[in-house]
């Protein structure tokens, strides 16, 4: 049995251990009050050896509130998902004296089907893992993408304290030809007489810039967001009863629809949220040019820093919330004008990263399983592509069997390697996911290593 020794920690007389059992499990260590614990035996030395289970990880939080986790409020931050439930230890060292909040439980619903993971046990691996690091400040656990009512009991249930609503299924398309009558003809005259009312002819002011509603241009903001802003009302108000007046924070993301959000657009989402007394906590618009997954971003940067300057802009006249930007990591070139512009306000959300992070320690010390996991992604490419913002072409690939074990690595490094090893992660865990898990626990202290540096980049970069 080994202890890991940053988890140590007295606590009103009771000792906490998080170990390494012979057969490689993980255990708590309690010495000391260990009544509410289900035990898995005992030590020489009278201590009570706990399995890792969901009731365990409840007693331990109730005994040790910095274990569960809490609303960041308007503050910088990062998302950390972890698909694999072993990160979250790499991600504190991350996050370690940077001053940027981590949120370490990150999953959406998406995510949570191809996992076969469930919200409370997303929740209970970052426990384990923050008792593990020994982090005792602040942290968040995001359910992230939420897109209907029936999506939000089991992260409201498991104690969630950041929700990422996403209404991109009741945003309208409305095409640049499309003329005000045939706008106005989509709009009900309740809703236009309530609308012209409240911002008709209105100009904001915002550092230089002064962004102003016309009849048109509101017409088609209005006409283009107005369900969708309603929607997230609703589920605001979902959140907002369940949690009893408990404090949360609140994402609107629009990122994964069709067209960029305007700043106008952005205005309009933030006026109406506003006026029905919804505080956000950051909001996600869609940016121009592409956020692709696990890639620097594509598109021009110039155009890119105008934009997110007038977003940013728009974040202040509400009272100063968060930018997010969704599919964030890797897009180094992005951080520095980004937290520039919105003066550190900035939350910035990352997943895919850290299983590639994952892989690579893999490539290194399992060659095998990398070469089975990298052909399993090909295979699953093609259908797997749909349902995420990748560009990827496969056959730009050198063919695996070309390559030694050696260059195995440098895959990790390829943007076209990186799209399709990322997103063909619910096939890959579904078929060698427990031998992969028992690669990464062989290899814990490397793995947590790369997490460091890759994801402590993103943190050093994203500081204003
Ligand atoms: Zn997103």
């Amino acid at each position: 049995m080994i202890a890991y020794p940053a988890s140590i920690v007295a606590h009103e007389g009771t000792r906490y251990t998080l170990v390494r059992l012979a057969s490689g499990e993980k255990a708590l260590l309690v010495e000391g009050r260990a009544g509410g614990f289900e035990p898995l035996g005992q030590t020489p030395g009278g201590g009570v050896l706990c399995p890792l289970t969901a009731a365990n990880a409840a007693a331990l939080r109730a005994r040790l509130p910095w274990l569960n986790p809490a609303p960041l409020g308007r503050r910088a931050s990062i998302g950390l998902g972890d698909r694999l439930g072993l990160a979250t230890p790499g991600h504190a060292r991350a996050v370690q004296g940077s001053g940027t909040l981590p949120v370490f439980a990150q999953q959406s619903v998406r995510e949570n089907a191809r996992t076969g993971r469930t919200p409370q046990q997303v929740l209970d691996d970052a426990a384990w893992g923050v008792f593990q690091s020994g982090w005792q400040g602040p942290w968040g656990a995001d359910a992230d993408h939420l897109k209907r009512a029936e999506d939000l009991p089991p992260f409201l249930a498991s104690g969630y304290t950041f929700f990422t609503i996403d209404p991109g299924e009741h945003v309208q398309a409305v095409e640049p030809a499309e003329t005000p009558d045939a706008l106005r003809a989509r709009l009900s005259p309740a809703e236009l007489a309530e609308l012209r009312a409240a911002y008709r002819g209105r100009s904001y002011s915002l550092d230089s810039l002064t962004l102003s509603f016309d009849e048109e241009s509101l017409l088609r903001a209005a006409v283009k967001y107005g369900r969708a802003v309603e929607h997230a009302v609703r589920l605001y108000r979902q959140i907002e009863r369940s949690l009893g007046g408990k404090a949360f924070d609140f994402e609107l993301s629009v990122d994964e629809t069709g067209q960029p959000t305007s700043p106008l657009e952005h205005l309009f989402i933030a006026a109406e949220l506003d006026r029905r007394g919804v505080r956000c906590t950051s909001l996600a618009p869609r940016f121009v040019g592409a956020f692709e997954k696990g890639v620097e971003y594509i598109g021009d940067l110039v155009e890119l820093e105008d934009h997110m300057a007038r977003h940013a802009a728009v974040t202040r006249l509400f009272g100063g919330y968060k930018l997010s930007l969704h599919s964030g990591s890797d897009k180094f070139t992005v951080y520095g004008p980004a937290a520039g512009h919105t003066r550190g306000l900035l939350h910035l959300k990352t997943a895919g990263t850290s299983y590639l992070e994952a892989l690579r320690v893999v490539a290194r010390r399992e060659p095998g399983l990398f070469r089975r996991i990298f052909t399993l992604s090909l295979e699953c490419y093609p259908s797997e592509r749909a349902s995420y913002h990748v560009s990827a072409r496969p056959e730009r690939l050198p063919p695996l069997d070309m390559l030694f074990d050696v260059a195995l690595p440098g895959l990790l490094d390829h943007p076209d390697a990186r799209q399709v090893l990322h997103v063909a992660y619910g096939a890959a865990l579904a078929r060698h996911g427990a031998e992969l898990r028992a690669a990464l626990l062989q290899n814990e202290e490397e793995y947590a290593a790369a997490l460091a540096e890759h994801l402590g980049r993103h943190v050093r970069e994203m500081r204003v």
